[in-house]
């Protein structure tokens, strides 16, 4: 069985939380596209040039232990600017996307751009304050020495950047439902998206 779902929004919404408890509760391959973004800023910050990273990225690029740091998240996003790393990964994604079985991706373009017959959408967002007051728990608790008000800056210099960019913008895909998670703890938001799922899952 083919089943995709696509979930976007901006970071710290709370994306791969409520990807993961689809996956769980489906059985589906879950896939965090953000990670090939962070790999190949990682590697870019290693020296390699944006296209080659991309284009040679290999698992083990995905499976390191630093690609979660402010200085990843802000060269990520100015890689995922650039037309030939983002079409290098588009194949990849799209093969995942329809594997047997069903995934779930979630991203920025997801919806809109590498997955636009995905069977659910859901676009994942909440308030930039609301954001990056979990960012800034996030990354204290991993001990980062962040301040609240400087991860909300990177917040929304990373949702300008990701949202003004002309090639495959951060948005909601036309069909997708918005999911705001401003005022909704993790199993709140959980519940609303593997309802809609179900849903779209009808009688399959
Ligand atoms: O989701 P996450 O915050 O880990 O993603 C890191 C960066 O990768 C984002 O800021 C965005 O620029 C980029 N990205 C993207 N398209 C995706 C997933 C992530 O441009 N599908």
């Amino acid at each position: 069985m083919k089943f995709t779902v696509a979930i976007d929004g901006p970071a710290a919404a709370g994306k791969g939380t409520v990807a993961r408890a689809i996956a769980a509760e489906f059985g589906f391959a879950h896939l965090d596209t953000g990670l090939l973004y962070r790999a190949v800023g990682r590697r870019v910050l290693d020296g390699v040039p944006p296209e080659v990273a991309a284009s040679t990225l290999r698992h083990g690029d995905v499976l390191r232990d630093d690609l979660r740091t402010p200085e990843v998240s802000r060269v990520s996003s100015e890689v995922a600017a650039v037309p030939k790393v983002r079409q290098a990964l588009v194949a990849f994604q799209r093969e995942f996307a329809v594997q047997d079985g069903g995934a779930v991706l979630d991203g920025r373009d997801i919806g809109t751009v590498i997955c636009p017959d995905a069977e659910a959408k859901l676009f994942v967002t909440a308030s930039d304050v609301a954001r990056a007051h979990r960012r800034w728990l996030e990354l204290t608790a991993a001990g980062h020495d962040v301040t609240e008000d400087g991860v909300l800056e990177d917040i929304r210099e990373r949702d300008a950047r990701d949202a003004g960019r002309s090639d495959a913008p951060m948005k909601a895909a036309s069909d997708a439902v918005i999911l705001n998670t401003s005022a909704l703890d993790v199993d709140e938001a959980s519940a609303i998206a593997l309802e809609e799922v179900r849903t779209r899952l009808g009688g399959r």
